[in-house]
């Protein structure tokens, strides 16, 4: 089940996060815990993974591993906007996922085939000529 945002609110004011750090300030874990965990018909008040949906309890909180939901390392910010609180289990199977993904389309020529089209078409444009050799 997808997250609903509207839930969680803006970023906590009195928590300062440097967007260029690939790590989220960790005291965000515990006011997402808080925003986002609700009670069961036991009483026991637990947050829900939004990928796995297993249920976890504030003494899990160190399992529970903030994630960018637009990964990191494909230029997703480092913001609140774009901030997920999920499982261990799930922050690992998701980057063997991308890791996976973004191997197999840098092999295949894809990426380069685009990179390579968008630079050929900036000296073109008049822009970076000074920089790049046209090659023949
Ligand atoms: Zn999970």
């Amino acid at each position: 089940m997808p997250t609903d945002r509207s839930k969680v609110g803006d970023a906590p004011q009195f928590i300062k996060c440097d967007p260029v750090s690939r790590d989220f300030p960790p005291g965000w874990k515990d006011v997402w815990f808080r925003r986002m965990a609700s009670r069961d018909e036991d009483g026991v008040v637990s947050y829900e993974c939004p990928l796995c949906s297993r249920r976890f309890d504030h003494r899990d909180i160190n399992y529970l591993q903030g994630d960018h939901m637009w990964p990191y390392s494909l230029f997703g910010d480092t913001s609140w906007a774009n901030y997920q609180l999920i499982c261990g289990s799930c922050n690992a199977a998701k980057s063997n996922v991308l890791e996976t993904e973004i191997r197999l389309a840098l092999g295949s020529g894809e990426f380069r085939r685009i990179v390579s089209q968008f630079l050929r078409g900036r000296p073109e444009a008049g822009k970076l000529s000074h920089f790049i050799p046209l090659p023949s």
